[in-house]
């Protein structure tokens, strides 16, 4: 039998419980198979990935040298306890110990972005004997018992009766929660703010402060210059640890190996997962400083999964790291990032009165959509969902949220496909600015 479109979207619709969703809601798209910066349905239907899914191909699709290695590493050793050493692991951990700044020394695999915040908040707890965890309000960490108690979208209300939680207001000039004019002042502000929370929450009782460094499901919120020196000097005034949670931003995302490399500071601990090895199979971690290390060489840590350090995951970070290394694709998400893709952004801002804003580095930007740009009013839900819909039948797989298009294609896209992707953002802006603003 053929497969077709339909067969897929009726198995999908009998049978599958989808994440995130109202089940009776749901029109998922269909695809087939992929390739580099490219996605295709069963009927040759084919779009331009500007989503890198949920933010996570880095390297893009069915990359050969990924494949390969998944394939060799499941014909040698397909599962393996963590309690075993192995080749692969190792492999992956000396990898990532070498991309992280001086002073990390090791990592601790897990499966995922939303286990790795679990473990390193649960490190951050352990290690300095205190309990409550501050985390940005405008932030997404993940969707399991902390990490989403962490997040501070209104998406943590589920578990909003979890202890040893608190929340601060992170900076976002453009909809400033401090009443601020301009980059320094929204800083110096947000600061503050959070130097009042610390003391409010009682200084001794705070264990790690978790922060994107560039918030991403947030809004690819691109922080003032000084602001994350300015939360580790707040951290090391009160012996609070920080967490960087890169598990969007990292592994090249913003054209460095780690966004926080933008800002000349470096946290106590470094969550990962997504771009690590692109998601080809299931992974995440905790990159750990030489002192945390230290610590749990003389204590227990209590955490780990069946499948954390799994080796077809493990061989794929092996195999992507290399590859984005040999193929300099970091460097490519710098210069096609900034370069083309955001010169063109900045270009579609001016032109379009649709758009509010746009910010971001390298691969990883937003476009904020108003309906009216002095009063920054946010552009509608039905309206962003005609846009989105217009981009689907332009070809482009976009990453919609909110009033924002997220603009984060693979760090491997070509100077042609960011030129595509602007012109079909170019012709669909137009349209909408015309209806919408
Ligand atoms: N942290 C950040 C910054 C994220 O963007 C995400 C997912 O989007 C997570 C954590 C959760 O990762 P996962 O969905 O792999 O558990």
């Amino acid at each position: 039998m053929t497969t077709t479109n339909d067969l897929v979207h009726q198995l999908d619709r009998q049978y599958v419980f989808h994440s995130w969703s109202q089940q009776g809601q749901l029109d998922p798209l269909v695809i087939a198979g992929a390739e580099g910066c490219r996605m295709w349905d069963y009927a040759g239907k084919e779009y331009l990935d500007f989503s890198s899914q949920l933010v996570n191909t880095n390297i893009g699709h069915q990359h050969p040298k990924v494949i390969a290695a998944i394939k060799e590493q499941a014909e040698t050793l397909a599962t393996v306890a963590p309690a075993h050493a192995n080749l692969a692991r190792g492999e992956a951990a000396k990898r990532i110990v070498e991309r992280a700044p001086q002073g990390f020394s090791k990592v601790f695999f897990t499966n995922a972005g939303a286990d790795a915040n679990e473990n390193a908040i649960r490190m951050a707890r352990s290690f300095t004997g205190r309990d409550k965890i501050l985390s940005a309000y405008r932030s997404y960490h993940g969707n399991t018992g902390s990490a989403i108690v962490a997040t501070g979208d209104p998406r943590r209300v589920p578990n909003e009766f979890a202890r040893g939680h608190a929340h601060f207001f992170n900076p976002y000039l453009y909809r400033s929660d401090f009443w601020a004019g301009d980059e320094q002042e929204e800083c110096q502000r947000a600061l503050q703010h959070l130097r009042r929370v610390i003391e409010c929450e009682g200084p001794g009782a705070i264990a790690a402060i978790l922060l994107e460094p560039i918030p991403g499901t947030a809004g690819v919120l691109t922080p003032p210059a000084d602001y994350l020196k300015g939360v580790r000097a707040l951290a090391d005034e009160f012996g609070i640890l920080l967490i960087f949670d890169e598990v969007m931003a990292g592994f090249g995302r913003t054209g460095r190996w780690f966004a926080f490399e933008h800002f000349d500071v470096t946290p106590d601990l470094i969550v990962f997962a997504k771009g690590v090895n692109s998601g080809y199979v299931p992974a995440g971690g905790v990159v750990v400083s030489d002192a945390i290390s230290r610590h749990f060489d003389e204590h227990m840590f209590f955490g780990g999964l069946t499948y954390s350090g799994h080796p077809l995951a493990m061989a794929s970070i092996v195999a992507t790291l290399d590859a984005m290394r040999d193929e300099g694709i970091v460097e490519n998400a710098a210069r096609i990032g900034e370069g083309v893709l955001g010169q063109g952004l900045e270009r579609l801002a001016r032109e379009h009165a649709i758009v509010g804003e746009t910010r971001g580095l390298g691969v990883f930007h937003a476009l904020e959509l108003v309906s009216d740009r002095e009063s920054r009013t946010p552009l509608s839900a039905s309206a962003m969902s005609e846009i989105k819909h217009a981009l689907l039948a332009e070809g482009m797989l976009p990453f919609v949220a909110e009033n924002r298009i997220h603009v984060v294609p693979p760090c491997i896209v070509s100077e042609a496909e960011a030129q595509q992707g602007l012109a079909i953002l170019d012709k669909v802006l137009g349209e909408m600015s015309a209806k919408h603003a």
